[in-house]
């Protein structure tokens, strides 16, 4: 086994409130990394801002971060951190601003150039780095992940290093109380594909296979109530927890062509990251059956579906009706993400046929 996290997760009721003295241990002067509405809207930019001003913490606000991040944005956010002089970054929000904050915790403490800042080459030298979510799906505040839109390959890419595990995460429910059934559903169906797509990797292990399992029961326990959009503070938290439990697991197994394929949708279309992953997950799994029959039969057991129909069912349940695409684009599609990095990550490497195939039968093309 080797299982490394050295996030401490504090997942409570009024956790950011309570852990002024934790925050105050990373420095003098912090840097705020949210977007620009929703840390404002949810409580957890004023939460944050209260703690700081309690522990005579000074601060500055980056609140410029848009869905899908890209590379100028994080430049900007680190030449600000510089110049402001601030010791560590607290990131509040969903994936874009917990991945952007990463990457500004690591251009505001080394000098990378655009073209290796994909590298993963870098020194030891970044921002401590607190991450509080406010949506459950990305998992990014127990992650060494930064993930950003790469306009030079037309898709997202991932940064990777052992140094962008954040030192703090702090996840409170109360901060998804307010987001809609959409985002809500979204970003429990990409978490869901982390635990998933996690099982379904070279890297999985016993450890990673427990936390997915465990992962996978908390996101179907809120079946009915994520259709109807009516969650608890409870169900919330469930759903809080999974995320996070689910990106433990992908902090060690990394992703599958599941993501990779989604990327495009994404990038190309729009279509919300979760949502592509959603779309895509079943018609991936029902390729593996022949290959990974095992494990496919373990995970439809854990969520409580009898074969792969009962699994596209339960997944149309949240998605509704689809996107459509032309075969054009599945052509295009599919040859950018045969060379994304975590095609060789999958247990079962697919083909460009494969994947071709899988993108048409998401997409009720075949
Ligand atoms: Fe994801």
């Amino acid at each position: 086994m080797n299982f490394y996290m050295p996030t401490k997760v504090v997942l409570e009721d009024n956790c950011v409130k309570e852990n002024g003295t934790e925050i105050k241990k990373f420095g003098k002067k912090a840097m705020l990394v949210t977007g620009a509405r929703s840390a404002k809207l949810n409580g957890a930019q004023e939460d944050v801002i209260t703690v700081l001003e309690q522990e005579k913490i000074a601060y500055t606000v980056f609140d410029r971060i848009k869905s899908n991040p890209d590379i100028n944005s994080v430049y900007e956010g680190a030449k600000i951190a510089r110049e402001e002089k601030v010791d560590f970054i607290i990131s509040i929000g969903g994936g874009s601003p917990m991945d952007a904050g990463k990457a500004i915790a690591l251009l505001a403490a080394q000098d990378v150039q655009r073209e290796e800042l994909f590298s993963g080459k870098y020194g030891s030298e970044v921002l401590p780095m607190v991450h509080i979510p406010t949506t459950a799906g990305t998992g990014s505040e127990v992650t060494p992940y930064a993930i950003l839109t790469n306009d030079g390959l037309q898709t997202k890419t991932s940064l990777s290093s052992p140094i962008l595990f954040p030192k703090l995460a702090l996840c409170d429910p109360k901060y998804m109380l307010s987001l809609s059934k959409e985002v809500t559903i979204n970003t429990a169906i990409d978490a869901l594909s982390h635990a998933i797509e996690g099982m379904l990797t070279k890297k999985s292990s016993k450890v990673t296979d427990v936390l997915a399992i465990e992962s996978i029961k908390n996101i179907i326990s809120c079946y009915e109530e994520l259709k109807s959009g009516e969650l608890t503070l409870d169900q919330r938290k469930s759903l809080l927890y999974a995320s996070t439990l689910a990106g433990m697991v992908i902090a060690h197994t990394g992703t599958t062509a599941v993501h990779s394929m989604g990327y495009s949708l994404t990038y190309f279309r729009d279509i919300d990251h979760g949502r592509a992953n959603g779309m895509i997950l079943p018609y991936f799994m029902q390729k593996l059956e022949g290959k990974m029959g095992d494990t496919i039969t373990t995970i439809y057991q854990a969520m409580g579906v009898s074969d792969n129909e009962h699994l596209k069912e339960w997944l149309d349940g949240l998605l509704g009706e689809k996107e459509s695409i032309t075969r054009e684009e599945i052509e295009e599609f599919s040859l950018i993400a045969i060379n994304a990095k975590n095609i060789k990550n999958c247990s079962v490497e697919l083909s460009l046929e494969e994947m071709k195939e899988i993108y048409l039968q998401s997409f009720g093309l075949q």
